[in-house]
């Protein structure tokens, strides 16, 4: 039984969802700059949930939508001296080359908000009409005092929200904790008609909007960052709320957790940002969907490029150990953990630690066993959308080339007459019937996307795969 941990009662429940329909809608990017790692976890993770229920014979109807109008995109496309359309433009085709590379299945609807303009136009005029929203010189508001279980989501208090940096301060609001719905344009701003005067929505009622016009009043399953809680889900559902007093909004409030670098949050605030396009190239997508696969969704995660090379390693023993086989759901056991630790809120690092002690443990297989195994460790991994590809990464780089051979005491000259050396030594180790630290160098040297066969004519070979 699928278990998930829903922010909105702070717990693990276990889902019940209709098999024939579950909608989920994703909260996706505001396309003012590139993408970074942090937008790579939200999209990978959630993936994994949907892939995960469509393993389980749930149809999914999946919505990730596209914030192209906002402040901070105007304010950035008037930096680069070049239109919001054109900025928003080039970051949803970066976003785009991300997400497929990282194989995260293409959402059925991915809705950009200023498609929905007369849509979210409507929801305004029924939050006024309800007398959950109000006038001013600056725009239309929501009215929180209209509404008693704010801060339900994030289980926060007025005060907090007040003391907090991310309420902004319009002059003519009539509390501060009060959020815009609509803003009337200032001068060389975009803006649209509506009955009120000419302006723009905000961003918490795009995606009201968005959800409500592509899948209803009602949905199953929302997801974002956890760092969307407050205020944009909260302000989801005080809207959804004022519009739609008696309806539910959302069963399942589900969020990720943040990556860390060193401790630190990654933010754009703290200015430790690389793109995620920069360690795609580097990397291929699926080792840095590994990376994500290795912590639970919920956890922050560390990261560093060194645990980067990590994941790339071990996803390389994962393609190595089961190359030559067909993916099949061939050894019961193993389905039973696969199951067993995706039904646990996703647990991603616990599968693979099973999966792993069970690879240790393989040596006592027979071949037939052995052969099912594969098969199914193959199988597990497709479902939750890895190819076992020999993609790698495009290349390795000189520095990287000279650290690797430096841990086995060979100085970096070229490809050849480095590996040549590895493999002198590797051979040495199993004349000395070191078999251990030999397999162990066959291994190592696979981050690097070169393998050592053995028993072939010369004793060895490796080729760049
Ligand atoms: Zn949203």
């Amino acid at each position: 039984m699928l278990k998930l941990h829903n922010s909105y009662t702070s717990s693990i429940e276990e889902v019940d969802l209709n098999k024939k329909e579950v909608k989920i809608y994703l909260c996706g990017p505001t396309v003012q700059s590139s993408p970074h790692l942090g937008h790579g976890r939200s999209a990978v993770v959630f993936d994994f949930l949907v892939r995960y229920l469509k393993y389980l014979d749930y149809k999914v109807t999946f919505v990730r939508n596209i914030t192209d109008i906002d402040d901070k995109i105007i304010e950035k496309s008037k930096e680069e001296g070049i239109t919001y359309i054109q900025l928003g433009e080039r970051v949803t085709e970066e976003f785009g080359k991300a997400y497929k590379t990282l194989n995260c299945i293409a959402p059925d609807k991915e809705p950009k908000a200023t498609e929905f303009i007369p849509e979210i136009i409507r929801y305004i005029e029924k939050l006024i009409k309800n007398d959950f929203a109000y006038l001013t010189d600056s725009g239309i508001y929501y009215d929180i005092s209209k509404y008693d279980d704010y801060l339900n989501l994030s289980g926060r208090t007025k005060e907090d929200v007040l003391s907090g940096s991310r309420i902004s301060l319009e002059e003519d609001k009539k509390a501060p904790e009060d959020f815009a719905l609509w803003k009337f344009s200032k001068e060389d701003e975009p803006s649209w008609e509506s009955p009120w005067g000419e302006g723009r929505p905000g961003w918490h009622i795009e995606c009201s909007s968005m959800i409500n016009s592509i899948l209803g009043k009602n949905i199953d399953i929302h997801c974002g960052g956890n760092d969307l809680i407050f205020p944009h889900h909260e302000n989801e559902i005080a809207q959804s709320k004022g519009a739609f007093p008696n309806e539910l909004f959302v069963k399942y409030w589900l969020h990720n957790g943040m990556l860390n670098l060193s401790g630190q949050k990654m933010s754009k605030s703290e200015g430790n940002i690389k793109l995620l396009n920069e360690y795609l190239d580097q990397f291929g997508g699926e080792a840095v969907r590994f990376f994500f696969l290795r912590s639970q969704y919920r956890s922050p995660q560390e990261f560093s490029e060194e645990l980067l090379k990590e994941s790339e390693s071990t996803l390389n023993k994962l393609i190595h150990f089961t190359e030559n086989e067909e993916a099949a759901p061939k050894n019961n056991d193993l389905l039973k953990i696969f199951e067993d630790s995706m039904n646990e809120d996703l647990n991603t690092p616990k599968l693979i630690g099973e999966i792993f002690k069970i690879i240790n443990e393989s040596d006592d297989l027979d071949k037939k066993e052995l052969e099912d195994v594969k098969s199914t460790i193959k199988y597990i991994f497709k479902i939750l959308g890895f190819n076992f590809l020999k993609e790698k990464r495009q290349k390795n780089t000189d520095e990287d080339l000279i650290n690797f051979f430096k841990k086995y005491e060979i100085k970096f000259s070229n490809i050849d007459d480095s590996i040549n050396e590895y493999i002198a030594k590797r051979e040495n180790l199993r004349k000395k019937k070191e078999y251990k630290a030999a397999d162990e160098m066959r291994e190592s040297i696979l981050e690097l996307g070169i393998s050592i066969e053995d028993g072939t004519e010369n004793g060895w070979s490796w080729k760049n795969s």
